[in-house]
């Protein structure tokens, strides 16, 4: 590659359905490294087979971007840039690919086929009865097929005038070794022969994949192919097109990124195997299959924590570091790093992600997070006071809801108390107990966590031990929680006692 060119890369996404994690992991690399290298991203909408198309899936894609923040510069969605249109079935209509299918012709690295969807049949057939192991066509069954190798040149056009349905077909020679580089795999070597004519254009005029991102890679200059292993298998094919186009040295270079695996490490991942977590970053709902799924962004999960655990998934920084923020992550994004082998998703350590944002984050921050969980829950409290329960509770928390779930008693006085711990340790000796700690407390100026523990240690010395799970029970309803001195503190005063005359009153033994 020519090292002055600026780096452009591309997202190339077909609007087949929901935009996966995978698929935001490839986008993430891409955005990376253009990042790092000063270059662009571009977004760029590839939707030729119209037959797989999916009502939504294109804004959802734009939409999933912007919630990860990882915006193209150019593209569908994100202001066109100078190659607009992005989206191939509008550049289709300025006759571009026709245009390089013919060039691929002229230079007779591609011929026209007018076998029909019968003579095709046939020819599986035939070849199944031979015991071909994958029937194709290709160098060999070409020869008897009805195309412009086989016919002359004035059937050829005879064909052409008069509309017969025909498409283009790469012509892959025979027995020749396909060289290229991957930045992640090293160097590939393929021999052609295993290779079939992959069908460049349809009889509908549409390009297939194969012709239309490599036309629109050569438009939008791009430099750097960075996509899933899935598309490996058809990279050889992709070089010979560049050849025969007389480009190979203006190739973008090539990075396949390795499988996101199930859990186990037993395979690809899907949307059944991700043991509870999503499998999307929105909600999406998929009309074909009437089925929705939850997304990260409605699970809980930050942007950040999402975009960080995926940026690990088949590449580190080479050092032990995990949590990074965007701007690490550009600055410490290398393609050489990215791994061959599969990456495990593993949900725990996802959730483990958020919980590190999680605690990260400002309590103030946290507290308006928090409101409109209050809200739902008819609680109205000040923001100052929101903010220190979210600072008592984000130690545990790995969600910003699982602060009202574990502690809702900072808001709603408890009209359950732990059975267990009632059970065995409520008795006349224990209520005795907290009634005269209740005096102690009631003397404690300030009411503060440093001051309610001096309390607690003046009145072991001079009176009783204190049965701590039993007073936490007392106050909070739960055996279990962050500091018991810091709960009461952030309570204050007067809320600790009421809710031990109410446990008095109402817990009689
Ligand atoms: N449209 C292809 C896809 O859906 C893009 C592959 C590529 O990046 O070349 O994944």
């Amino acid at each position: 590659m020519n090292t002055e060119k600026k780096v452009r890369v591309r997202f190339a996404p077909s609007p087949t359905g929901g935009l996966h994690m995978g698929g935001v992991r490839t986008a993430l690399f891409n955005y990376l490294f253009a990042k790092k290298h000063g270059g662009d991203f571009i977004l760029r909408i590839e939707d030729t087979d119209q037959n797989r198309y999916v009502k939504g899936a294109e804004e959802y894609i734009i939409e999933s971007l912007k919630w990860c923040g990882i915006e193209p510069n150019e593209g569908v969605g994100f202001g066109d840039g100078p190659h607009a249109p992005y989206r191939q079935s509008e550049r289709k209509k300025t006759g571009i690919y026709e245009k390089y299918a013919q060039k691929l012709i002229e230079a007779g690295g591609a011929y026209y086929a007018f076998d029909t969807e019968e003579e095709l049949e046939e020819m599986r057939k035939r070849l199944e009865v031979a015991r071909v192991v994958s029937p194709q066509y290709n160098h060999i069954t070409r020869m008897n097929m009805r195309n412009s190798l086989t016919l002359s040149y004035d059937e050829v056009q005879k064909l052409l005038d008069s509309g017969v349905p025909y498409v283009v077909r790469l012509k892959v020679p025979r027995n020749e070794e396909i060289r290229f580089y991957d930045i992640i795999r090293g160097w590939i070597v393929v021999n052609s022969s295993t290779i079939d004519d992959k069908v460049l254009l349809k009889s509908d005029g549409m390009p297939t994949y194969h012709l239309a991102h490599i036309v629109d890679d050569i438009e939008m200059q791009i430099t750097h192919v960075i996509r899933g292993e899935e598309w490996l298998p058809s990279a050889p094919a992709h070089v010979l097109t560049y050849k025969f186009l007389g480009l190979e040295q203006n190739m973008p270079q090539l990075a396949h990124l390795p499988l996101i695996l199930k859990p186990d490490g037993k395979g690809k991942l899907s949307k059944r195997d991700t043991s509870g977590l999503p499998m999307f970053p929105l909600n999406w709902y998929d009309e074909r299959t009437g089925e929705s799924y939850v997304g990260y962004k409605e699970s809980g999960f930050f942007p950040e924590a999402f975009i960080n655990m995926l940026a690990l998934l088949g590449w580190n920084p080479g050092n032990n570091q995990e949590i990074l923020s965007k701007q690490e992550l550009i600055q410490l994004f290398s393609l050489e790093k990215v791994h061959k082998a599969g990456a495990k998703f593993d949900p725990e350590k996802t959730k483990w992600f958020n919980q590190q944002y999680l605690r990260k984050k400002d309590k103030y921050e946290l507290a308006d997070l928090l409101q409109p969980i209050l809200k739902e829950n008819n609680i109205q409290a000040e923001k100052n006071y929101v903010a220190e329960v979210c600072e008592l509770m984000k130690e545990k928390a790995y969600f910003v809801k699982d602060i009202w779930d574990m502690g809702s008693y900072m808001f709603v006085d408890p009209d359950t108390y732990d059975e267990k711990v009632i059970q065995k340790k409520w008795n006349t000796e224990s209520q005795k107990i907290i009634i005269e700690l209740l005096q102690y407390l009631d003397k404690t100026e300030p009411f503060s966590a440093e001051h309610i523990h001096h309390t607690f240690e003046q009145f072991i010395q001079q009176k009783h031990k204190i049965d701590y799970q039993l007073l936490r029970t007392c106050i909070t309803g739960v055996s279990s929680g962050p500091s018991l001195a810091h709960i009461m503190a952030v309570l204050g005063k007067e809320k600790v006692k009421d809710r031990i005359l109410k446990v008095l009153e109402r817990v009689k033994v």
